[in-house]
């Protein structure tokens, strides 16, 4: 797979999923730029050392005038996205009637909301160079539901359903967007909820495993790099032709 030449904009990418996802795509040869928040410089390091210089843009998603000026970036320093992974996301846990509401408005404008906003302005550039890929992080969440996480599980089936929409409009051209849905993968998003497991006072292996084994039959974690590797498929002209498709990568948690 070669994809010297052409641009990977990677949203939330300083860590987990989509820091696994640009170093995958950098190993083949895209140029990067990296976006989120956290320890930039480890990040960038990580892309760095498959021989490229990543550009980094640390635009808040939660605020569209931000991914305007990240959109604008891209164009001035790399001549424009070909690559477009909307992976930034955020989680909040709680029973519906007690969702606090500005994390609902958060997490539907990181989450969701972003998404509309950077393939709007993604994609004139790729229609012009007729050549594109869309590629949505969402979740086992976009298809299936679990208790207590409502705005996500709203937030990652309207990305699913955008994923959709824009491959229909995208379908007569070299454009595709498809959407990935893993299951667990041990991110510092994940840990989180481990965390929180310890604190309740589960011991630390049990309260892997037990998350494990609530949803995720194969009882391993999904890991960056394979969701890189399906990403690095779905960017080859063998995967020209698959549009509008919401991947799940999941040890076999929606098969159940
Ligand atoms: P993570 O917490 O490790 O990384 C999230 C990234 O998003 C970080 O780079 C962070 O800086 C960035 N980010 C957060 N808020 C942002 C904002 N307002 N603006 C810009 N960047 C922001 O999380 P992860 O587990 O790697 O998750 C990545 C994506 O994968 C998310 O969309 C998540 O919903 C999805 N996902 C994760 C899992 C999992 O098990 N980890 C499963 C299914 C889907």
């Amino acid at each position: 797979m070669n994809l010297h030449g052409k641009t990977a904009l990677v949203t939330g990418s300083t860590s987990g999923i989509g820091l696994g996802i640009a170093q995958v795509l950098a190993k083949a040869g895209a140029n990067i730029i990296l976006n989120g928040f956290g320890d930039i410089e480890a990040a960038k390091d990580r892309v760095a050392q498959y021989g490229t210089t990543p550009g980094y843009h640390g635009a808040d998603l939660s605020d569209e005038t931000q991914i305007v000026d990240m959109m604008r970036y891209a164009q001035s320093e790399f001549g424009g996205v070909d690559i477009l992974i909307n992976n930034a996301g955020i989680q909040h846990v709680s029973p519906v009637e007690t969702f606090p509401v500005e994390k609902w408005n958060a997490i539907i404008a990181i989450n969701l909301s972003s998404v509309f906003h950077t393939t709007r302005l993604a994609l004139p550039g790729m229609r012009e160079r007729n050549w594109g890929r869309i590629i949505n992080i969402a979740s086992v969440h976009g298809l299936v539901a679990s208790k207590e996480k409502s705005a996500y599980v709203a937030a990652k089936h309207g990305v699913v359903g955008l994923t959709k929409t824009t491959a229909l409009e995208t379908a007569q051209s070299g454009v595709t967007c498809n959407a990935l849905c893993p299951g667990w993968v041990l991110t510092p998003l994940v840990q989180q909820q481990i965390d929180k497991r310890i604190a309740d006072g589960a011991a630390p292996e049990s309260a892997r495993d037990a998350l494990l084994a609530e949803k995720q039959p194969s009882r391993e974690f999904v890991t960056p790099e394979q969701l890189g590797e399906l990403t690095l498929f779905l960017c080859s002209e063998g995967a020209a032709q698959v549009r509008g498709v919401a991947w799940n990568m999941d040890g076999g948690w929606v098969a159940q």
